[in-house]
């Protein structure tokens, strides 16, 4: 397998609002604080956003301040599901349905980070040069 797969990112905007959703995602903090938190990535072609291609991250923490402009360091360490558009007439029902389904990726991505090989990655030099 490819993971660990690194990527160093600026973050900008999209203007996209996930936060509308409660649930920011920064396309590509960093480096300031120099802490490692879980996150979920979502890369691809967002079939709820109008197709638009990117790679967008939500990290699992509550930061006080956004951070565009910042340098993310990423380290995907596995794969949870392919891409899938939520249909229904109804906009504020795929909405629903889109929020669930990240927050039911969030729960798992979470146990799964907490495995003892997933863990140890954070101690990897990769997160070290930026502190
Ligand atoms: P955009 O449309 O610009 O992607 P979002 O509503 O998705 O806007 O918010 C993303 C921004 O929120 C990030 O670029 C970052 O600066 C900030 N942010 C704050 N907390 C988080 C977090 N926990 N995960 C991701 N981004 C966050
Ligand atoms: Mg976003």
């Amino acid at each position: 397998s490819s993971f660990p797969f690194h990527c160093r990112l600026v973050v900008h905007g999209f203007g996209r609002g996930s936060k509308q959703l409660s649930i920011p995602t920064a396309n590509f903090p960093d480096a300031g604080s120099g802490d490692v938190h879980k996150m979920v990535v979502s890369i691809g072609w967002n079939p709820y956003y109008k197709n638009t291609k990117s790679m967008e991250t939500h990290i699992m923490h509550t930061f006080k301040e956004d951070f565009y402009g910042e340098i993310l360091n990423v380290a995907i360490v596995g794969y949870l599901r392919p891409e899938k558009n939520f249909d229904s007439f109804f906009f504020f029902l795929k909405r629903k349905s889109l929020i669930s389904a990240i927050q039911g990726d969030t729960e798992e991505a979470k146990k799964l980070l907490d495995l003892p090989e997933h863990l140890k990655i954070k101690e990897d030099n990769f997160f070290q040069v930026s502190k």
